[in-house]
């Protein structure tokens, strides 16, 4: 019998249930009995709904209240002294190494957060010293457990696995230098066998153990630390399901064909290519070959005859009782059920699959791989086959004007007119910005009140105008703030956008929206991305109208704002069916077009930002070349058809720079903004080191949590900064968008900004 299973649930709930219990927990208004009780109900209903599907291998475990990499970290005791001797309870502890935490004279920055893999996903990097001293301050795996047990429900427990523990972690401040995280494995180990010689003792079968960096290149370093963790731990343990996905194992398959585990789970979706490889090198073995074949990065139905060739071809090389069929990562990067989508039409409807539909889906796969012969299995098959069908026969409606415009897209639409050096001394007339102009990243807190005229507007509680009104008078507001406190390249907060992807995907042709599919990006802020599903075209202006007003209520140079095609793209569901390559493209002219019908209307500076650049690059170094070959030329095509005079600005919200410097450079933004304020001064002395030239503002605080910088903590920023960087090319600014940050903290913030830009005009 093929067996199905899920590598992991989303764990925000269906109605977002997590996200405002544990909000309401910051707030005080709950208190932590109340916040494990809203978590209690959201798991139960996971593993509930996942049995009720048919899935064999339910996962416990990968619940989460912040993010579980931090669970882990906690659990294992690799708490930075920083959040410790405050007084906090254990749950506090932990929330203030996710978010910071600022009150009651406690004051303490958050940890580093960072994208996982190459998702939209953060989570907070763990830091290890030589001094760090691994126990287990409780057993999550064994109580998730023991908690779906008692509810009836058999799991499979998931567990981080070590070597991708130590090698996702980071050396902390106080580490000896030259100190690497995987030296710590032998004092680790001991800990994990505690830990899964627990969860047997618990009655678990298997166990889960996730090593995603398996595919990464990097994984190669680690063969001996893989052999030695995983034959230390096999003894003591559950049945060891080693989990890798988001990618190819690659030649990385030839050590951990070695490992003496009892299953191994690949990754079919990103990449089909590796299967007979696989097969090739588990088939002497005992080893049970878990067939990542229902998308768990995507929301298209599955291929129902796609998927049962592969798996057919497993099962005819291991037989069925040594094949599962799964999802090809957790589930987290879905939304939890098209149920909730009220809005979408019956023929968009039967494109999508979200976490609860793909269940069923590898409980369908698992059943016909299986040779069931239950008439739904067969009658399922037939739905999905005329499902694939009518979505195939969609495809064609191809939009061919779109078309025609990107095969004539030529080599000079994708360079401005001047050099940086001859448009920097125009736009210094155009400008007149004073050394070291101060600005922000584009949005201000996004306030109930917005949220609520949005609201009535869309319920139509309100007029259009009543709301344009509305959202003019923030525009106003935010700008006569920004003029008091002294900013000096001033923005219109961004009011009207509920998403800075949703936003243009709405006003672009070639997207559907849903009500309800969040997924979770951070913490608890989740996002709800547009999904691509057919060619992108801009009807209308999109933000002129409002750029345009912001300008008119000031003297002071507004900077227009915009999503990057890369960035809509890489935080959209994009389409199956043509190349990211081709979607990139046709996004790329449409904001092209926005971005000079906004030097039109009189905006002298557009900020284009791009923070999903680099989470889009291929995790193997081999397909980068590939990838950027079309994202860079995409960015630059979106941009360069202004006049010198426009000041291009762009954004990225991340700080791993190291590696795709030249990428950075070769996109010829007059101003880069980027993440600075986590990491070190690192990235600047790369910036210097390969001689940037253009300008730039690393952020020089930190918008991820609410703890208000003091002006010396930014004056000492800026600073080290003017260490590395030259005078004239430095930006003074947050590191990224205020929109989740309260008035009180961003107001406080800023004004210590604008003072410390004062003061180093004066020093410098
Ligand atoms: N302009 C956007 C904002 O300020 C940028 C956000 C981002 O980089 N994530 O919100
Ligand atoms: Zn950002």
């Amino acid at each position: 019998m093929v067996a199905s299973s899920v590598l992991g649930f989303p764990r925000i709930g269906a109605n977002r249930e997590v996200k405002k219990a544990v909000e309401a927990y910051w707030a005080g208004k709950i208190s932590a009995d109340d916040l494990t009780k809203a978590a209690a109900d959201v798991k139960k209903a996971s593993w509930t709904s996942l049995k009720e599907r048919g899935v064999d291998l339910i996962p416990s475990g990968d619940f989460s209240l912040y993010d579980h990499i931090l669970d882990h970290s906690a659990a294992f005791n690799v708490i930075p002294k920083r959040y410790l001797g405050h007084n906090l309870s254990p749950l506090d502890v932990y929330f203030a190494m996710g978010r910071g935490r600022q009150a009651d004279g406690v004051d303490v920055p958050a940890s580093e957060m960072k994208k996982w893999f190459d998702s939209n996903y953060h989570f907070v990097v763990p830091e290890f010293s030589e001094e760090t001293d691994f126990k287990l301050n409780f057993n999550k795996a064994v109580e998730e457990f023991n908690e779906a047990k008692a509810l009836g429900v058999a799991t499979r427990p998931v567990v981080v696995g070590p070597i991708s523990f130590l090698a996702l972690g980071k050396a902390s401040k106080d580490a000896k230098p030259g100190f690497q995280p995987i030296s710590l494995l032998p004092k680790l180990l001991p800990v994990y066998k505690q830990l899964l010689s627990d969860l047997k003792n618990a009655g678990a079968e298997w166990v889960q153990v996730d090593e995603p960096v398996l595919v990464l290149d990097s994984a190669s370093l680690y063969e001996k630390e893989f052999a030695e963790a995983y034959a230390t731990l096999a003894p003591v343990s559950p049945k060891i399901l080693l989990a890798t996905y988001y990618g190819r194992l690659d030649s990385n398959l030839s050590f951990v064909a070695k490992l003496p585990i009892s299953g191994l789970h690949i990754d079919l979706d990103r990449a089909p290519g590796q299967l007979d490889e696989v097969i090739a090198a588990v088939k002497s073995s005992n080893v049970v070959l878990s067939l990542g074949l229902v998308s768990g990065r995507n929301i298209w139905k599955s291929d129902f005859q796609a998927a049962l060739k592969l798996g057919q071809k497993a099962v005819d090389a291991l037989g069925g009782d040594r094949v599962i069929v799964a999802t090809s990562s957790s589930l987290l990067h879905t939304p939890v059920t098209l149920a909730a989508e009220k809005k979408l039409t019956a023929e968009q409807k039967d494109w999508f699959s979200f976490a609860l539909e793909k269940a069923s889906e590898v409980a369908i796969l698992a059943a016909a791989l299986s040779g069931s012969q239950d008439s739904k299995v067969a009658e399922a098959l037939e739905v999905n086959k005329a499902s694939i069908a009518k979505r195939r026969a969609f495809e064609t409606n191809s939009d061919d004007t779109v078309r025609k415009r990107v095969a004539a897209i030529t080599p000079d639409m994708l360079e401005r007119k001047s050099p940086f050096a001859v448009r920097k001394e125009i736009q210094k007339k155009t400008l007149d910005l004073p050394k070291f102009p101060t600005t922000t990243i584009g949005s201000f807190p996004q306030t109930k009140e917005i949220r609520n005229a949005r609201a009535k507007f869309n319920k139509g509680e309100i007029t259009e105008t009543q709301y344009e009104d509305f959202i003019k008078k923030e525009i106003e507001s935010v700008v006569r703030f920004q003029e008091k406190i002294g900013l000096d390249l001033l923005v219109h907060g961004e009011p009207e956008r509920n998403d800075m992807v949703q936003y243009f995907g709405e006003q672009f042709n070639g997207f559907v929206f849903t009500q309800n599919a969040w997924v979770q990006s951070y913490g608890s802020r989740y996002v709800r991305p547009p999904i691509l599903v057919s060619d992108v075209s801009r009807p209308n202006p999109v933000t002129v109208k409002w750029s345009s007003y912001a300008q008119s209520v000031t003297k002071k140079p507004m900077k227009g704002m915009l999503t990057g095609p890369v960035t809509i793209l890489n935080w959209s569901f994009p389409r199956a069916d043509i190349s990211r390559e081709l979607q990139c493209k046709q996004l790329a002219l449409a904001l092209r077009d926005e971005v000079v019908d906004l030097e039109k209307a009189g905006i002298k500076a557009v900020q284009v930002d791009e923070p999903a650049l680099r989470e889009g690059l291929p995790l193997r170094k081999a397909d980068w070349d590939a990838y950027l070959g079309w994202a860079l030329p995409s960015f630059k095509l979106a941009t360069a058809g202004v006049t010198d005079a426009l000041q291009t600005h762009s954004h990225f919200c991340y700080s791993d720079f190291d590696d795709i410097f030249p990428s950075i450079q070769a996109l010829d933004a007059d101003v880069i903004s980027i993440e600075a304020s986590k990491s070190d001064m690192k990235l600047l002395n790369t910036f210097k080191q390969y001689g940037y030239s253009n300008q730039i503002g690393p952020g020089v605080y930190d918008i991820h949590s609410p703890r208000v910088p003091g002006e010396q903590e930014i004056k000492d920023r800026v600073k080290s900064m003017l260490d590395i960087l030259p005078d004239s090319l430095l930006f003074i600014n947050p590191d990224c968008g205020l929109k989740t940050r309260g008035w009180k903290e961003t107001e406080a913030s800023l004004i210590n900004l604008v003072n410390a830009a004062r003061w180093a005009r004066q020093a410098y």
